[in-house]
């Protein structure tokens, strides 16, 4: 234990997911150490992010506007939804250039365990965006793990019952992982090879 604010900016770091009480110290001194360390640069942002930085209204992804810069462009293509679950996949898809349509972000996976139900994703929302637009093909890129895969089976059996076209990406992704882990071929190749679910 350090005394007083160290360890309390230890422990704040330490909160942090996937940060370790040894990574917390890392960072702790590192910004302590390091003269020209920008503090009021990282306060700044951190508060902006907050203030600025909202979803989507139509898909979910992060935007400082009402609209994400994808649902904005024009040459997207309307026609095709990509369903992921948080906006670091819209990044690694993005990464890949294979798709050029939109994206709807579910905000998560179905997880009985941790009493996430489809209600608590943007599923409803998703229904809504395809009752309301000409969709030719939903493509359902969730995480290759349990939680994924329980949501892209709800998903599939959801809008092949209203006959929406669904495919799911090619396998070949490392299983278990999270999407954003693929390297770029790998998940642009799954993207080509995507199948239709019947
Ligand atoms: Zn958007």
């Amino acid at each position: 234990m350090y005394d007083g604010i160290v360890q309390d900016l230890i422990d704040e770091f330490g909160r942090l997911p996937g940060i370790g009480p040894k990574s917390a110290q890392r960072i702790a001194f590192h910004i302590l150490q390091t003269q020209n360390f920008d503090v009021s640069r990282l306060a700044e942002l951190l508060s902006e992010v907050r203030e600025k930085v909202r979803f989507c209204e139509v898909c979910g992804n992060l935007t400082e506007h009402e609209r994400c810069s994808i649902c904005r462009d024009p040459r997207r293509d309307e026609s095709l939804i990509c369903v992921v679950e948080e906006p670091k996949d819209v990044v690694a898809i993005e990464r890949t250039r294979q798709f050029r349509g939109l994206y709807h972000v579910l905000g998560g996976a179905i997880s009985p365990i941790d009493g996430i139900g489809p209600d608590d994703l943007s599923i409803p929302a998703l229904m809504r965006r395809i009752g309301e637009s000409q969709v030719q093909e939903v493509i359902i890129a969730t995480d290759p793990n349990l939680e994924g895969e329980a949501t892209a089976a709800y998903l599939s059996r959801l809008l092949t019952s209203i006959e929406v076209p669904v495919s799911r990406l090619a396998s070949g992704l490392p299983v278990g992982g999270d999407l954003e882990f693929a390297d770029e071929v790998t998940l642009g190749r799954a993207f080509e090879g995507r199948r239709k679910v019947e």
